[in-house]
């Protein structure tokens, strides 16, 4: 019988489009890979005639798309001889960050917002052994320290201003072509810092680079000449449109947003790392910013769970509640085809999860007439 290969992580498989050498150690834990599941019953819901695809990140290795990006990250640093790692975090990148840290035999060193972090991501920075720096401030403000504290001590920085951040993640972008057979018409993710978006967009670009021009302004990597494109290996590129929570959305306000707040904390983010580049994918792409309230954010959070059984943490269920918009709207055409990235796993957020949902607990004696009565009632 023929086996496959193991699969060893992003870097092995996309080594020729990343920044790696051939004895570069890699500091994987297997992520990337993740499954893209085709929506049946929310389509149905919505009476259109388009194809949705979840691309379910939340199964990567420490449930969040931070991993692509930091697979290279660590990689690149532990290259660089660097000893410890800090980052500011919501508290995927702090998880991540810690994992790889581990990992790799370094340090890890996170500021997270104190009070305002999921209990799952929290547990997770914790177990994987790194130094947790609760702040009192928010997301923006740790930012600000990490990127001072780089002058203070030998620290590599892993957030997405680390270029090799977004390259890691760019490989999302490649697995969905290859999925596919083609670019998506439509890619729509949840925007925070907006590394995601722009690493998607280096992504598709590097496999469907324009015909004159840069592959795209939005990539640091390079001055206009890619070292890995020129590909051509599809023939377009998706229309990128980035959905930003409604309490913490500086790209609709034109400017950054001081006291920034959500239910999705993931995307509780009022100085946005990656301003500029997030403009240019939209202007390049042709696409559009949008914002959804926290109702809508939880609704479709519960609607995906319940109606398609993919659970993703509150942030990921921005990009699905604001595709579903705009699909009724028109402004997504019927005959689309959309990818909706869900960036973290339902799992990490527990709280929030028990405490919207309104599915029946049914307490009962340990008895058989019990049970049965509680079976009997609810069956239709
Ligand atoms: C980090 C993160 C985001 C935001 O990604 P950006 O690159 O900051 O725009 C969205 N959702 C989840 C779950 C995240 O962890």
């Amino acid at each position: 019988m023929p086996f496959r290969p193991r699969y060893t992580g992003l870097i092995d498989k996309y080594r020729d489009r990343l920044p790696v050498h051939d004895d570069t150690r890699i500091i994987s834990l297997g992520e990337g890979n993740t499954p893209l599941i085709r929506l049946h019953n929310v389509p149905r819901l919505l009476e259109k005639d388009v194809d949705i695809y979840v691309k379910y990140e939340g199964l990567n290795p420490t449930g969040s798309f931070k991993d692509r990006g930091m697979t290279m990250a660590v990689t690149k640093a532990v290259e660089a001889g660097s000893k410890a790692i800090i980052c500011a975090s919501t508290g995927n990148t702090s998880a991540a960050a810690a994992a790889y840290a581990a990992r790799a035999g370094i340090t890890a060193f996170v500021l997270i917002p104190d009070g305002k972090i999921a209990m799952g991501k929290l547990a997770q920075a914790m177990m994987y052994g790194a130094i947790t720096i609760q702040i009192k401030g928010n997301f923006d403000d740790g930012m600000q320290l990490v990127k001072e504290m780089t002058e203070h001590a030998p620290v590599t920085i892993v957030n997405s201003i680390n270029p090799f951040r977004l390259q890691g993640q760019k490989t999302a972008a490649f697995e969905i072509v290859e999925e596919l057979g083609r670019a998506p018409d439509f890619h729509c993710l949840p925007v925070g810092n907006a590394g995601n978006i722009t690493a998607h967009w280096i992504g598709y670009s590097e496999y469907a680079p324009p015909s004159d021009g840069p592959v795209t302004e939005a990539c640091t990597s390079c001055d206009g000449h890619c070292p890995y494109g020129g590909g051509g290996i599809v023939g377009s590129r998706p229309t990128m449109v980035g959905y930003q929570a409604a309490g913490s959305a500086p790209f609709l306000r034109g400017g950054p947003v001081a006291e920034p707040d959500t239910v999705a904390t993931a995307i509780r983010i009022g100085n946005p790392q990656s301003w500029d580049n997030a403009w240019t994918v939209q202007r390049e792409s042709g696409g559009w910013f949008d914002e959804c309230t926290d109702t809508e954010i939880l609704a479709a959070q519960k609607l995906l769970a319940e109606r398609e059984g993919v659970f993703c943490e509150p942030a990921s269920a921005a990009s699905l509640a604001g595709a579903m918009r705009d699909v009724r709207d028109g402004k997504i055409p019927e005959g689309s085809s959309i990818v909706c990235t869900l960036t973290g796993n339902g799992l990490k957020d527990p709280d929030t999860a028990i405490k919207q949902s309104s599915a029946p607990v049914i307490t009962t004696e340990a008895q058989l007439d019990a049970v049965k009565t509680a079976i009997l009632d609810n069956m239709d």
